[in-house]
């Protein structure tokens, strides 16, 4: 199926058609309609499946959408934090993410994306995490970081997705995801995706999931 009939902005399947996509993926097929509809989801997927086009346009797409209405941020009067969280369980993957962000909204005017990573020192983040954001691609430890410090904060977080949410809780993050997620609004989209949704993954999504 090509990305015409998902219902993407022109915006995003311009840079689709830059990266020389021409035909969607099984799972982008599934999921991207249903993220677009703001839907919670469960997607057991593998890593080269296409799964981070999966949930980086819908979570674009918002992000497109929110630009022609900014009346909720007017209101609050002040800018508080991304929209769009992508926890992830390793560095390297969260610079992957990172980088098809920049792929796929190549389109997106003033687009801002912050990655939030252990290994790296903390200077460069801080700055990162100044001022409005859009995404932000972290590992959950170094998050939690600066969430203690308020250099962070989750209070107009619109989507939260977790990438292959069965290795973060096999390296031990189920604690941090859940401290993580107690910070963001309630009536957020939450998008797993997980190899797997057996035992404690299959618990966790029952927790946060609507
Ligand atoms: P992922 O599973 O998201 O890590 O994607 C695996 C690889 O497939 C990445 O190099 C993507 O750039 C590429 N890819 C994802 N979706 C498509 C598509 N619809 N057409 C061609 N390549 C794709």
């Amino acid at each position: 199926m090509s990305f015409e009939n998902l219902g993407l902005a022109p915006a995003l399947s311009r840079a689709l058609a830059d990266a020389g996509y021409e035909q969607a993926t099984e799972v982008q097929q599934q999921a991207i309609p249903m993220g677009l509809s703001r839907l919670d989801l469960k997607v057991s997927s593998q890593t080269g499946s296409g799964k981070t086009a999966a949930f980086a346009l819908p979570a674009l797409q918002r992000i497109l959408d929110a630009r022609g209405d900014s009346s909720k941020r007017r209101e609050k009067g002040v800018v508080h934090g991304p929209r769009v969280l992508v926890l992830a369980p390793t560095r390297e993957l969260a610079m992957q993410v990172a980088k098809a962000f920049t792929i796929y909204g190549k389109h997106v005017q003033g687009l801002r994306v912050a990655t939030v990573v252990g290994g790296v020192p903390y200077g460069a983040q801080l700055k990162a995490l100044r001022g409005p954001l859009d995404v932000v691609i972290a590992t959950p430890g170094r998050l939690i970081d600066h969430l203690g410090t308020g250099k962070c904060v989750l209070d107009n977080l619109e989507m939260l997705v977790l990438d292959e949410a069965d290795r973060m809780l096999d390296m031990g993050f189920i604690d941090d995801i859940r401290h993580i997620a107690e910070q963001t609004p309630a009536e957020r989209q939450t998008v797993m995706f997980s190899a797997t949704f057996a035992g404690h993954v299959g618990r966790l999504a029952d927790e946060l999931l609507k």
